[in-house]
This record gives C-alpha cells, sequence and structure tokens, in this order.
C-alpha cells in the first residue's frame, strides 16, 4: 500500500471473522473488498445489507451482480437500479462492495448556487481530512445520475459493465447526496476523489452522480480516522497501476458522452 495512504489513514484489514467490539466506532469507515476487485469483476455478493448497517448509517456501494447503486442514508439501504427506479434494499441482500460509516459529523454549512465543479471545489475546502464522508441535502438544480445492468456470470469486467450504463436526468429536485472522498493513492481500494450516490426526497429516483448543480441546501462532513477494509478470499490491497487508474476514472467519475 502507498506510503502516503497509509500516513493519510489507519488501514486495518481483517476477514470475516475478525469481530470487533466496536462495530460502528465514529470516524472509522467500513469497507467491503475493493474497487479493484470490483474492477476485476468480483461480482459476487459477500457480506449482508444487514451486516453493513451494524458498521454504519451512511454509505454506498453496490450489491450483488452488480444490481444497481445502493446508497445508504439514516441507516436505511436504497437501491436505484437502470431503470431510475428507487427501492428499499431487503438486510439479507448480499452485496460485493459497500462503504459504510456511523456520520458523526461537525456543524452543517450552508451551500447556494454552486455548479457540480463548484460544489466538489467547496466539499474540498471543507473536508476535515484526506479520506471524508459528507452528506449534502437541498434543493438541485441539475442532478445526472447513472445506474448498471445487472450481470450474470461469467461476468463482464466494470469497465465493459458501464459502457452498458443508464444516465438520467433527475431535474430540479429536492435530494440527499452522501459519499467519501479518497486521496489519489487510494486508487486501488476505492474511488479517488469524491464518489457521491444521491438519491431524491420523494424516493422517485436515485444512482450514482454524474452530475450535482445545487441551488440551496447544507452539507455535513466528518473525518475518517481509520478504514476498516474486509477482505473477501484471494482479495489483497494494493496499489492500482496507472492503467488501472485510468479504468476506475473512466468507470466513476466521468460522465458518459450518452
Ligand atoms: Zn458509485
Amino acid at each position: 500500500m502507498d506510503a502516503d495512504l497509509v500516513r493519510a489513514l489507519h488501514l486495518v484489514t481483517e476477514d470475516r471473522r475478525g469481530a470487533r467490539d466496536d462495530l460502528a466506532a465514529p470516524h472509522h469507515l467500513f469497507q467491503t473488498s475493493t474497487i479493484s476487485a470490483l474492477m476485476d469483476a468480483r461480482y459476487d455478493g459477500e457480506l449482508t445489507i444487514g451486516e453493513v448497517l451494524r458498521h454504519g448509517d451512511l454509505g454506498l456501494g453496490t450489491l450483488a451482480g452488480l444490481d444497481g447503486e445502493l446508497i445508504i442514508v439514516d441507516g436505511e439501504a436504497h437501491v436505484g437500479r437502470i431503470d431510475g427506479s428507487l427501492s428499499p434494499v431487503d438486510p439479507s441482500t448480499t452485496t460485493p462492495f459497500a462503504v459504510v460509516t456511523p456520520f458523526t459529523p461537525g456543524d452543517p454549512v450552508t451551500l447556494t448556487d454552486l455548479a457540480h465543479d463548484a460544489l466538489l471545489a467547496r466539499l474540498d475546502a471543507m473536508a476535515p481530512a484526506a479520506v471524508s464522508a459528507v452528506r449534502v441535502e437541498g434543493a438541485f438544480r441539475r442532478l445526472r445520475l447513472r445506474s448498471v445492468p445487472r450481470q450474470r456470470a461469467p461476468y463482464p469486467t466494470l469497465g465493459d459493465v458501464v459502457k452498458e450504463q443508464a444516465e438520467w436526468e433527475a431535474g430540479a429536485i429536492d435530494a440527499v447526496v452522501v459519499g467519501f472522498r479518497f486521496p489519489a493513492e487510494a486508487a486501488g481500494l476505492e474511488v479517488p476523489g469524491w464518489h457521491l450516490h444521491a438519491m431524491a426526497r420523494d424516493g422517485s429516483t436515485g444512482g450514482h452522480v454524474l452530475v450535482a448543480d445545487i441551488a440551496s441546501g447544507r452539507a455535513w462532513l466528518d473525518a475518517a480516522d481509520e478504514v476498516h477494509v474486509e477482505l473477501p478470499p484471494g482479495v489483497h490491497v494494493r496499489a492500482a497501476s496507472a492503467a488501472e487508474r485510468e479504468g476506475i476514472s473512466r468507470a466513476e467519475t466521468r460522465p458518459g458522452t450518452g
């Protein structure tokens, strides 16, 4: 693992038997598997959503078979699917990749009229640590979301799956956006930069955020000082190659042309 990342956070790997007393300690992130494993088409569920929720009440990820975009808000799990719908997730559903934290933010900051890049710059300026969790809530001028189609084995790579992704405009809506910022050095572990998922306040839609222009709202941030990564058998934490970083960026952070 990259020395800069080790300095930026306290990384703890554990197996499924690595039970801890402090399942949901403040400022700890819990993550199952890694973004590199997801890029390598490991889409089978490892943990149940019920188990994931024991580690935190705010987060994101996906479901087994890459069945949509997982959004965890206020301890409730929702999934945004490729048809633009949003549904509650049964706790017995499994996930191959999820990140959660018991959200313990500081005081909120007011946000007014920020286009996507300006919003991310503001969050960067506010972020209390290299690894931070965020919740943004308010009236959005524009929210462009994406989701991915459910896959069946043998699984294609994530790079191929996102070519089939659906993107849609949620329009001007009240929404909750949640997610995390990881440093560039975390590329093998997580999506570098801000990784955000959103759900409409009225429950009408949700997904992975491609563009979020906010009209007015508030943001809460929480510093993470430890990242607990539970590694499925055969998955190792390692730094991503330049090609892998490019693939992650293409799969997770760039809007498509469609
Ligand atoms: Zn996502």
